[in-house]
C-alpha cells in the first residue's frame, strides 16, 4: 500500500510503498476513505512525543471501510462502514471495564505508537471495542472529523460538565477543539459564550451561534455580566495558565469546570510550540 512515512523528525515526509497490512485476530483492516491532519500530527513530526519511533506513517483521524477481520473479531464485518476514536482501547483494563476507554491504561494510538491513518489502509486493534459503525447518512469526511476533537469536546461537556438544555456554557479557545465545543453545547441546548485573542476566531464562534468575548483582562467580567452572574459549566480548549484561571472565575457557583492540562514546553529551542496535547 501508498503511505505518507517521515524518517526523521521535521523531514518533508514522502510517498512510500508498504506492504499491506494483516488483521491481527482481534482486529480489523480498514480501507482510508478519508483522513485528517491535526496539530498532534505536527508535534509527533516535529519530535515532541516520545512514543513515535521512526519511520513513521502519521494520522489519527479517519473513516473507511472494513477489508478484513481477525478470527477472534464478531461484532465487525468485511464491508462495513466505519470510524474510531483516536485512543484505541484494550477492552479488558479496569478502566475499560469501568466504560472509560478514553483513558485505557493500555491504550494505542494510531499515528502515534502505531501506524497511522495517512496511509491506504490502517489496522484497528482490539476492533469489538474500538470500531464505531457509521450510519449512511454520515459520509467519511464528517466521520473522520468525529474521532478527536468532536470526542473530546463530547466528553468534556456531558460526561464531566452534564450540560443541560439552557445552561450558560463559556469555551476559553475557540480552535479545533473549542469551535467544536460551541457545536456540541448548541446541539444540547445551551446558551454559549466564546472566548479568543483572534477576532477571526470568534468570527467562526459567532457564526456556530456563541456570544463573543475578546480575551483580555476584562473577560471574566464580560462573562459573568453576559450569563447573569457566571456560566454553568465552562471548558478550558486551549489549556495555558491565563485561560485555565480565567474559566474558572467565570463560573456561577456550584460550576462544572473541563479543561486541557495547561502545557509544558517540550520543544527544541526555537519552535513555535503552542500547548501541546495529543489528540
Ligand atoms: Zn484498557
Ligand atoms: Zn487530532
Amino acid at each position: 500500500m501508498r503511505a505518507v512515512q517521515y524518517d526523521q523528525f521535521g523531514s518533508a515526509p514522502s510517498i512510500v510503498d508498504l506492504p499491506d497490512p494483516v488483521a491481527p485476530d482481534h482486529g480489523v483492516v480498514v480501507r482510508v476513505a478519508a483522513t485528517g491532519v491535526c496539530r498532534s500530527d505536527w508535534h509527533a513530526w516535529k519530535g515532541h512525543d516520545d512514543s513515535v519511533a521512526l519511520p513513521h506513517v502519521p494520522g489519527h483521524e479517519f473513516a473507511g471501510v472494513v477489508t478484513s477481520v481477525g478470527d477472534a473479531v464478531t461484532r465487525v464485518s468485511v464491508g462495513d462502514r466505519v470510524t474510531a476514536p483516536f485512543v484505541f482501547a484494550c477492552g479488558t483494563c479496569p478502566e475499560c471495564v469501568d466504560g472509560a476507554t478514553q483513558v485505557c491504561t493500555r491504550q494505542q494510538q494510531p499515528g502515534f505508537t502505531l501506524p497511522g491513518s495517512h496511509a491506504e489502509s490502517v489496522v484497528i486493534p482490539h476492533a469489538d471495542v474500538n470500531v464505531v459503525a457509521l450510519p449512511d447518512a454520515v459520509g467519511f469526511a464528517e466521520a473522520a472529523a468525529l474521532g478527536c476533537r468532536f470526542g473530546t469536546a463530547y466528553h468534556a461537556l456531558h460526561a464531566r460538565g452534564r450540560v443541560a438544555a439552557g445552561e450558560w456554557v463559556v469555551v476559553f479557545g475557540c480552535g479545533g477543539v473549542g469551535l467544536s465545543t460551541i457545536i456540541v453545547a448548541v446541539a444540547a441546548g445551551a446558551q454559549v459564550v466564546a472566548v479568543d485573542v483572534s477576532s477571526a476566531a470568534l468570527e467562526r464562534a459567532a457564526a456556530l451561534g456563541a456570544v463573543t468575548v475578546p480575551m483580555d483582562r476584562a473577560a471574566v467580567a464580560a462573562v459573568r455580566t453576559q450569563t447573569d452572574g457566571g456560566a454553568h459549566v465552562s471548558i478550558d480548549a486551549f489549556g495555558s495558565r491565563a485561560t485555565s484561571v480565567a474559566a474558572v472565575a467565570s463560573l456561577r457557583p456550584r460550576g462544572r469546570h473541563a479543561g486541557r492540562p495547561v502545557a509544558r514546553r517540550r520543544g527544541r529551542p526555537g519552535d513555535p510550540d503552542g500547548p501541546r496535547h495529543r489528540g
